[in-house]
């Protein structure tokens, strides 16, 4: 089995700074022009439902599934991003473990993970311009099948276990939003309004 170790020192970077990450190598400039799926919303009942788990043989082709998966991750500006997100409630997401290297996982499960938690902000595709201070482990490991349907095993430090740990919520039909506080929310959301307001007289695209 094989098993990708993931150096500690990886740079925060927020979904709203992409200065430093690249397309993963595998995804061409033609790919990616092709099937750029829309985001749902985040009120959509899909994002608040356990996806079904990924059945090889029987759902379509993993491995353009695993395509279309770096691809929209890419083409959303996201550093992970779960099938549920645009449309496809299976249990399957990509993300990046380095700022180069992005993996697919399909029926992915956390195994273990540290008692050291570490507060960050985050953001999520799902929730435009809604940044949260959330707590998560500093060190995961899990497991989780490829697109060849083998199983990998992975240990995950700081930024790439905290990634793999907020896809995770995805998986079971939850999002950041269930780890904050009401009150918590509702000041992020007001910061939000501001930074929306802000972007549309930007005129910025989503
Ligand atoms: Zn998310």
């Amino acid at each position: 089995m094989a098993e990708i170790i993931i150096p500690t020192d990886n740079t925060l970077i927020l979904p709203s700074d992409d200065r430093t990450r690249e397309v993963p190598s595998i995804v061409t400039d033609d790919e990616l022009t092709l099937r750029k799926f829309q985001l749902l919303p985040e009120e959509h009942p899909i994002l608040k439902k356990e996806p079904l788990p990924w059945i090889f043989g029987e759902n379509p082709d993993p491995q353009r599934m695993r395509l279309i998966m770096l691809e929209n991750m890419v083409a959303h500006n996201g550093l992970g991003l779960s099938a549920n997100q645009i449309g496809m409630p299976v249990k399957v997401f990509s993300m990046y473990v380095t700022n180069e290297e992005g993996i697919v996982c399909f029926n992915p499960k956390i195994t273990r993970e540290s008692n050291e938690k570490v507060i960050m902000k985050e953001g999520c595709l799902s929730f435009p311009e809604l940044y949260l201070n959330i707590s998560r482990p500093q060190m995961i490991e899990a497991t989780y099948q490829n697109a060849d349907g083998d199983e990998i095993n992975v240990h995950l430090e700081d930024l790439a276990a905290r990634i793999f740990h907020h896809e995770m919520d995805h998986m079971i039909g939850t999002t950041f939003l269930d780890r904050v506080s009401k009150v918590r929310l509702q000041s992020a959301r007001k910061k939000q309004k501001i930074l929306l307001r802000k972007r549309k007289r930007d005129g910025r695209a989503s």
